[in-house]
């Protein structure tokens, strides 16, 4: 397990931007208020959205962390439910996947 797991540069990759992305969500969600009422239910229709978008990045975060220290630990590619091998076109397509086809149901 010395070499390096092609994912991980996509990994790193992907957590740069999901970063960034929610960085910019909180910039959004802190700018001013508009005075006006109409406006202002806009954006807090706004802001649920930013607010839904930062909450999947957060989920995405979080699975894309536990796959980096799944790569440092070696165990990377492995069901973290059955212990089986997830397939390599399921990682290929998800990167961070923990669980094998099966076990995703
Ligand atoms: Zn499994």
């Amino acid at each position: 397990m010395n070499a390096m797991n092609p994912n991980e540069a996509r990994l790193l990759a992907r957590k740069r931007e999901l970063t960034q992305r929610l960085g910019k969500i909180e910039t959004d969600l802190e700018t001013t208020r508009h005075p006006d009422s109409e406006e202002r239910a806009t954006e807090r229709e706004n802001d649920e959205v930013l607010e839904g978008l930062g909450l999947q990045g957060q989920i995405e975060l979080t699975a894309i962390d536990a796959a980096l220290k799944r790569i440092a630990d070696g165990t990377y590619g492995t069901c973290v439910r059955c212990g089986g091998e997830i397939g390599r076109e399921r990682l290929e397509a998800v990167p961070h996947a923990a669980l094998c086809r099966n076990c995703m149901g």
